[in-house]
């Protein structure tokens, strides 16, 4: 609220632009840059650049421009994610585990989740967020490829998030352990300062390839930055683990939502003759009234995401802010109309996906991947909501 409402623009989110150039700046280390999802949706806002100019293509070559070594895209690793917790999904309901798995790349709905409803942590899926998920494979996979010390290797999230600044630094986010698998996360409104600092003509450039392997992505893995989207990627790759055959698609598009209204989104679906009961929501107050129906019994599901922003990351907290005017709903189509013109929709068919599994982790869920890309939601805590009779406790 400080942030959208200073009239002068004085306060903003802590800066880590001064770290990411200083590494820049060092001969030693191997820069890295991953870029979220949504932030291809927004980042050319306030820069004097039209919608259709801002392609992926040129936010690559502008990233490239700050001087990083390598610029690839967290919707590789949203792929890796899909992976992870959609056979985590399957073998909590081959083993009939009691009410739902809850997604958690979201560092906001978590933090939410473990202050206002602590006692249904053990429901988050433990699958890190793709951020994470990068990070960790940055640091040992390609880190391996390169022949590098993972020591050597500075890798920068651009994100539309301010939690995932706090979410970096969280207990077992170190593969190697004491060298951070994420060393900064940045805002989409950071990296228009960084753009700015340096005076690019962003209209000017030529559109770029983001690098391999770390960089192919599937329509699956685009739509992790808007709400619905975590929840029907896992629905695409859940039913092919579970059936060995793709569904179509669009085949668990009812569950799109674009999180502006009241409420949650309810659906049912058939998963391999198995009837499945999901739920999205987004925005705090509907993630609030979701988990209080949940607690009361009052609704059952089997697989719920929750985004802390309305909208989902479109709409995050580290967006360009626009006075006014509520952007998500826009930046949420360019997402989904990425989806719909990609060549691989699923991100089990993500070839890079599949040489990082065929070539390091072995297959989903192996005590590698367990290791590296999953996480313990009791490593840490928040302090507890207090009610007006004390801290919040299960009814
Ligand atoms: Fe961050 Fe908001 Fe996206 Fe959650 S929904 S990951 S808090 S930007």
């Amino acid at each position: 609220q400080c942030i959208t409402h200073c009239p002068v623009g004085a306060l903003h989110e802590r800066s880590d632009i001064a770290r990411v150039f200083d590494a820049i700046s060092d001969p030693e280390i191997v820069t890295i840059a991953q870029i979220a999802p949504s932030v291809r949706t927004s980042w050319h806002e306030g820069l004097d650049l039209a919608a259709d100019e801002a392609t992926p293509g040129r936010l690559v070559a502008a990233v490239r421009k700050l001087g990083f070594d390598y610029v690839f895209d967290t919707d590789f690793a949203a792929d890796m994610t899909i992976m992870e917790e959609g056979s985590e999904l399957l073998l909590r309901l081959e083993a009939g585990v009691e009410g739902p798995m809850f997604t958690s790349c979201c560092p906001g709905w978590v933090r939410f989740l473990k202050t206002r409803y602590p006692w249904m942590q053990d429901r988050l899926s433990t699958t890190k967020s793709p951020q994470q998920i990068f990070g960790a494979l940055a640091k040992t996979y390609y880190a391996g490829l390169l022949g590098i010390d993972p020591s050597k290797l500075f890798v920068v999230s651009y994100m539309p998030c301010v939690a995932k600044k706090a979410e970096r630094a969280y207990p077992g986010m170190d593969s190697n352990e004491g060298v951070p698998d994420v060393d900064a996360a940045l805002t989409v409104r950071e990296l228009q300062r960084q753009i700015k600092s340096r005076f690019l003509n962003v209209a000017l450039l030529d559109e770029e390839e983001f690098d391999a392997p770390l960089g192919a992505a599937t329509g699956a893995g685009h739509i992790f930055g808007v709400t619905g989207g975590v929840m029907e990627a896992a629905l695409r790759s859940a039913y092919f683990l579970a059936t060995g055959s793709n569904p179509h698609p669009d085949a668990f598009e009812d569950i799109r939502y674009d999180g502006i209204e009241r409420g949650w989104r309810e659906k049912t679906f058939d998963l391999a003759g198995r009837t499945l009961r999901v739920a999205a929501a987004s925005g705090l107050a509907n993630a609030d009234a979701l988990c209080a129906a949940i607690d009361r019994g009052e609704v059952s599901y089997d697989f719920v995401e929750v985004m802390a922003c309305p909208g989902g990351c479109v709409g995050g907290g580290g967006q360009p802010i626009c006075e006014g005017e509520e952007r998500a709903a826009r930046r949420g189509s360019v997402l989904r109309r990425i989806d719909a013109r990609s060549e691989l929709r699923f991100s089990h068919e993500n070839p890079s996906v599949q040489a990082c599994y065929g070539d390091f982790l072995g297959a989903p869920l192996s005590e590698l991947a367990e290791r590296l890309l999953h996480s313990d939601h009791g490593a840490w805590s928040m302090p507890c909501a207090v009610g007006v009779d004390g801290p919040m406790k299960k009814k």
